[in-house]
């Protein structure tokens, strides 16, 4: 099945609503509606830009979309601080990260809570991007597949397979996250093979070949290329330069 590639923009903690208006005009001056028929494009921003997003997208009836970088594993209730789906998908968001190392690293996220940010996700028709990958030490090890492998098992259970189908899987090797050490072609394509391939044996080939499976780590304009020609590498998630609406649209247009 062939599969849409997606760029995700994830801002992290950057950019006030203000500015997160200028840079989604600039993405929406830079990148044509046709482009969209293509290649699908995302903006998650902090949760105080999210509405000033929606106001722009939804008035200028633009393809971009947008989501958010997390979200509560619960709908409603004493949960001070925490964001619920249903909000989320209150605001027109299509995607929310879920897991991603930087929440694993200071937040302390297990698999056990990130398996059930997913589902919260999927019960509010918002489409996790389930984020996955090694340390260092792990990779020195040798284990980086086999402990990637076991948070994308660990943070699907209990999914139906019609479900994992609107899961996108994002592989960002933590030591390759804002390092500008981006991880080659082929030490990429090994690890997001390993996950279709896993995929496939928990829940068949055509719910794997249907998954859209990312690459994430310091990608920019003059990597994206290369990684987006692996066979199963089908966008990225891009931190860093997502913020430069320039290097951003470049990415977006090589991909
Ligand atoms: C990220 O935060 O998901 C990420 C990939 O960051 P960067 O592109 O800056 O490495």
């Amino acid at each position: 099945m062939a599969r849409k590639p997606l760029i995700a923009g994830n801002w992290k903690m950057n950019l006030n609503h203000l500015e997160a208006i200028a840079l989604v005009q600039k993405i929406a001056f830079a990148l044509p509606e046709k482009y969209y028929a293509k290649v699908d494009v995302a903006v998650l921003p902090p949760f105080t830009d999210i509405r000033s997003v929606q106001t722009l997208t939804d008035g200028d009836k633009l393809s971009l979309t947008y989501g958010a970088q997390d979200l509560s594993p619960h709908d409603s209730g004493a949960y001070t601080g925490d964001v619920s789906g249903p909000m989320l998908a209150k605001l027109g968001c299509s995607f929310v990260t879920v897991g991603h190392s930087e929440r694993r690293e200071y937040q302390g996220e297990t698999d056990e809570l990130v398996n059930k940010k997913v589902k919260a996700a999927l019960k509010h028709g918002i489409k996790p991007i389930l984020c996955v990958g090694e340390k260092l030490e792990v990779r020195e090890a040798g284990e980086h597949i086999a402990h990637t492998t076991t948070q994308l098992v660990e943070g699907l259970k209990g999914l139906k397979a019609e479900q994992v189908k609107d899961v996108v899987v994002a592989y960002e090797p933590v030591w390759a996250i804002g390092t500008g050490k981006v991880a080659t072609p082929s030490d990429a394509e090994e690890v997001c093979g390993a996950i279709r391939a896993t995929l496939a044996e928990k829940y068949g080939a055509e719910v794997a070949s249907s998954v859209r499976v990312l690459y994430g780590g310091s990608a920019k304009a003059n990597n994206i290329s290369d990684l987006v020609a692996c066979e199963n590498i089908d966008g990225a998630l891009v931190g860093g330069a997502s913020l430069d609406g320039d290097e951003f649209t470049k990415l977006c247009a090589l991909a």
